[in-house]
């Protein structure tokens, strides 16, 4: 059997937290316990908040985890044209569209709605779903933004995708610390659905973290995808991508979240509980693996 393949892939967007030390250092140990791979991919598609600073930190922290990082690091900035030609299959597949409100208009369209007493459906991360331009923009108003320079996302029509690859796809879980390792995956059904048309692309990138995830797994080799529960869900989405590009299924471990105080998922933009600031203070890594509960 081929070694197992694990990959830690944050985004420099901001200075790691406590948190990533849990997934990295989870993904190291696995790796290790598995005799397997250990690979790290820079996500930093979005190039107005990721920067060569944030990442030269990040690489730092990682270095300070101890970590016993394999080669080759896949930088996603550097595969656009990729993450294009995977867009293309989809677009051929007659799956995709362009969309064009704004966060504020889908904001206004479902408050309007929720105040006329009907409820409107959201994500499994509480975004509302995509209610389609037209149920929002007048005719008039949606050309004129086709016809000028507006901004839009490329979206994912999933009613077709899921007609397409069948709805009961599943996924496998495996545990993700200690002797869950070892333990057989279970299927687990994937819900795609509770997405509505999931954000693939937009006007200036050519991809989301949805598309650039499943092709970069899959280009990497990853076998084990261990990561932090706050993206169970959205394996759903993976895995409808993962079909529809015809693309190897890895395994997948979500591993718990550490929480902040106020009992809320940690931020990046919370300098309190950055690695960094907390090494500054004197944290030693006994300490960190202690507080994380390694
Ligand atoms: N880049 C994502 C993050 O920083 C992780 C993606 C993944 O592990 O699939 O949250």
């Amino acid at each position: 059997m081929s070694k197992p393949v694990f990959r830690f892939a944050p985004s420099p967007n901001g200075h790691l937290h406590i948190g990533h030390a849990l997934s990295a250092l989870l993904n190291a140990r696995a790796a290790v316990a598995l005799d397997g791979r250990f690979l790290v991919r820079v996500e930093d598609i979005d190039q107005a908040r990721c920067t060569a600073a944030l990442e030269a930190d990040m690489f730092e922290d990682l270095e300070w985890l101890g970590l016993p990082l394999d080669e080759p690091v896949l930088r996603q900035s550097n595969h656009f044209p990729d993450y294009r030609a995977a867009l293309e299959r989809l677009q051929d597949m007659g799956l995709i569209y362009p969309a064009y409100l704004s966060r504020a208009d889908i904001r206004r369209f479902v408050q309007a709605t929720e105040e006329s007493g009907k409820s409107w459906p959201r994500d499994p991360d509480g975004a509302p779903l995509y209610p389609g331009d037209r149920a929002v923009l007048c005719e008039a108003e949606l050309s004129d933004r086709m016809d000028s320079d507006a901004p839009f996302t490329l979206r994912l029509d999933m009613g077709k995708a899921l007609a397409r690859v069948g709805a009961d796809l599943t996924w496998q879980e495996a545990g993700s610390e200690g002797k869950a390792l070892f333990d057989p995956p279970e299927a687990v059904a994937a819900e795609a659905a509770n997405w509505g048309d999931v954000v693939v692309a937009r006007k200036d990138t050519p991809t989301s973290y949805h598309l650039a995830v499943v092709v970069d797994d899959a280009r990497q080799g990853i076998t084990d995808v261990l990561r932090g529960q706050d993206l169970y869900h959205a394996t759903s989405v993976h895995r409808v991508l993962q079909e529809l590009l015809g693309l190897p299924q890895p395994r997948y471990r979500h591993h718990r979240l550490i929480l902040g105080p106020d009992a809320r998922k940690l931020s990046k933009s919370n300098d309190d509980t950055s690695l960094r600031s907390l090494r500054e203070s004197g944290l030693t890594l006994t300490e960190l693996r202690r507080r994380i509960g390694l």
